[in-house]
């Protein structure tokens, strides 16, 4: 980078807020994974929408690209930084500006750790629901821009469904000021929504208004086991009738995925490994008992009517905690299949399990032996997938991607439910998304930046 644009930016950020050569840190290059990009031109560190705007401008001006970073742990690659590309971190712009209790909503910047947003409110009696395993890294600010999932989708939506307003900031340093705390605002295109789970290549997100709930002062949690997948889409539906709203986490783990947690952490399961299918759920609210019991009724029925095999229900919020821990050890749990790829798609919850089967066939036909755990928030029609993958086979990892996507192609499924397409989805955005639909989203990416220096080829590819 010539030594004018470096000057430019110490000029406009401060020295707090630029990082060059030996003093760039290592973690920048590194994502939660472990996977490594390249060594940045600089880091970015600004503080404010402001510092933003005159680094985006000044970068712009020079056709430097920029990759923006949040907490580092999307799935997708899509923080690592690219040769040539300097790195803007938000990790300074880490405040909840306010909260206001009678609106349920506070203004956030982007680089609060959803954790710490959490936590903040939680003494006001009040929840940020949105929450998933990367909770004490992730920040609201990537979450938004992946449009982040996670564990309550059932109840409360994605995060689209819980960003009120939105300000970002184009790759000319244009601010574009979307901070309307209401819910109601039918006045021409919701702007905000372009920038939510756009992973960062039509702005900057900056600050937020994020939708705030009363927090459940309730919570029961159960860990069931099914013999079959047409019990686990009866208890879902048995749940959803008899919990109503209330049902906020509906996940399922196929048996290897149980067989191989208890493995990895013996003693830690709730029941044996007997059963082909397992459901951790969860229901909340804020009467009290009245809650557990409406729960435990609701369990007691499928036992009896033969919906479920068994059942065991947290007595207290650490044996909660220690359910929830069996799905929240996932990444762990898929590294025992040792080399592997991973996927996150959607599918029709009638089609799941007959994929499940076909995904088994179609990976020991790939590599005999080849092994597979599925697991996911399947209230929600998403499923995480890892299958092995033969390290010998040259090229094994593409071969894999490109025979399961295959299939989830078959049955009419996404490519990502909620991770987002990144730069290691790139080849298949054409498996959910139709020519038409890629050429509007290429058209809106010329206009909003037209020099194409942000996140360069994450999402869309080359520019085309
Ligand atoms: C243990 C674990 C569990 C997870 N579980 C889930 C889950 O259940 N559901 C789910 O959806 N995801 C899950 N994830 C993935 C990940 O946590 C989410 O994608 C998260 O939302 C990313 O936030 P981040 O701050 O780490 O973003 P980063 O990884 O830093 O960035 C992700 C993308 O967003 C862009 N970006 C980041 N901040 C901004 C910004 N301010 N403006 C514009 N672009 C920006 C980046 O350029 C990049 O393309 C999980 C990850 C881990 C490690």
């Amino acid at each position: 980078m010539e030594a004018s644009v470096v000057t430019a930016l110490r000029t406009a950020l401060g020295d707090a807020g630029l990082r060059v050569g030996d003093d760039i840190d290592a973690r920048f290059c590194e994502d939660v994974l472990g996977q490594r990009g390249a060594v940045p031109l600089a880091v970015l560190r600004p503080a404010t929408t402001a510092d933003v705007s005159k680094a985006l401008a000044i970068c712009n001006d020079a056709g430097v690209a920029v990759v923006t970073q949040g907490g580092r742990t999307g799935l997708v690659r899509g923080c690592l930084p690219q040769s040539g590309e300097v790195v803007l971190t938000t990790e300074r712009m880490n405040q909840v500006e306010s909260v206001d209790a009678d609106a349920g909503t506070a203004i956030v910047q982007s680089g609060v750790v959803l954790q710490a947003l959490q936590e903040r409110v939680e003494p006001m009696g009040l929840a940020f629901p949105l929450d998933l395993g990367g909770r004490g890294s992730c920040t609201i600010g990537g979450n938004v821009s992946t449009n982040a999932g996670g564990n309550r989708v059932i109840r409360y939506g994605m995060a689209r469904d819980l960003i009120l307003g939105l300000e970002a900031v184009l790759a000319d340093g244009t601010v574009i000021d979307g901070l309307k705390p209401f819910v109601k605002n039918n006045t021409g295109f919701d702007l905000k929504q372009l920038f939510i789970g756009s992973e960062g290549v039509l702005g900057v997100v900056t600050r937020l208004v994020v939708r705030l709930i009363p927090k459940p002062t309730d919570t029961a949690v159960a860990f069931c086991g099914l013999r079959d997948f047409a019990q686990v889409r009866a208890l879902l539906r048995h749940l959803r009738q008899r919990m109503g709203g209330e049902l906020t986490a509906f996940e399922v783990l196929w048996k290897a995925y149980y067989t191989r947690f208890l493995a990895m952490k013996p003693g830690a399961g709730a029941m044996p490994d007997a059963h082909a299918f397992y459901v951790l759920t969860e229901a909340s609210g804020s009467d009290g008992e009245a809650l557990r019991a409406r729960f435990e009724r609701a369990l007691a029925d499928a036992l009896e009517q033969g919906v479920i095999d068994d059942a065991v229900v947290a007595k207290s919020e650490t044996e909660a905690r220690a359910l929830w821990h069996m799905r929240d050890l996932a990444i762990e749990v898929s590294r025992t299949l040792g080399p592997h790829v991973g996927f996150d798609v959607s599918l029709r919850i009638a089609d799941m399990d007959a994929f499940a089967v076909d995904l088994a066939a179609l990976a020991r036909r790939l590599h005999p032996g080849a092994q597979t755990v599925v697991f996911g928030h399947a209230g929600d029609g998403n499923l995480h997938l890892a299958v092995a993958r033969d390290v010998q086979v040259e090229n094994s990892y593409a071969q894999v991607e490109r025979a399961v996507y295959d299939l989830v192609a078959r049955y009419g499924g996404s490519v990502s439910a909620e991770h987002g397409i990144g730069m290691t989805r790139r080849a298949y955005l054409g498996h959910t998304r139709t020519a038409q639909e890629i050429a509007l989203m290429r058209a809106l990416k010329r206009t909003m930046d037209p020099k194409n220096i942000l996140n360069p080829e994450r999402v869309l590819g080359v520019p085309g």
